[in-house]
């Protein structure tokens, strides 16, 4: 099964049902008579990279991908821009800060994960020296 899927109507509580809609499995809904939507989980991330080169990459504490190295990036709150959230993440998982104003759309990346969650993301592009705190490492890519 899809994690995203709901078992639930959000807008009745009716059990769903599954039917196929272009040639994907889709929520439906009885009783309302309608497809209930599924989308992306939207997420920000930042590729901060300095004058020789270098980018800020951190070591993933969380699944998918515990261990591994990536930038630092992670899930919009509710109602969050992505540039924001981008800059947050960047804060929480690497204790440098940069305005978000400072940063510019780089890429956008829709993933589809093994257990069947569909990510699409922002990354961000900024200098290192525009961060107010420079006394952390960064690794050579
Ligand atoms: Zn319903």
């Amino acid at each position: 099964m899809n994690p995203q899927s709901r078992n639930f109507c959000p807008r009745c509580g009716s059990e769903t049902d599954v039917v196929q809609r272009e040639a994907k499995p889709q929520d439906f809904c009885p009783s309302c008579s309608e497809v209930i939507w599924r989308n992306s989980i939207p997420w920000g991330g930042v590729s901060l990279v300095s004058d020789p080169g270098e980018i800020v990459m951190i070591k993933r504490g969380n699944e998918p991908d515990r261990g591994k190295w990536s930038i630092p990036a992670g899930f919009l709150e509710l109602g969050e821009h992505p540039r924001k959230a981008a800059a947050r993440e960047l804060e929480e998982e690497s204790g440098l800060t940069v305005q978000p104003e400072h940063l510019s759309i780089a890429e956008c990346v829709a993933h589809s994960h093994p257990d069947g969650t569909e990510t699409f993301g922002v990354v961000y592009a900024g200098r290192l020296k525009e961060c107010r705190r420079q006394d952390v490492c960064v690794r050579r890519c």
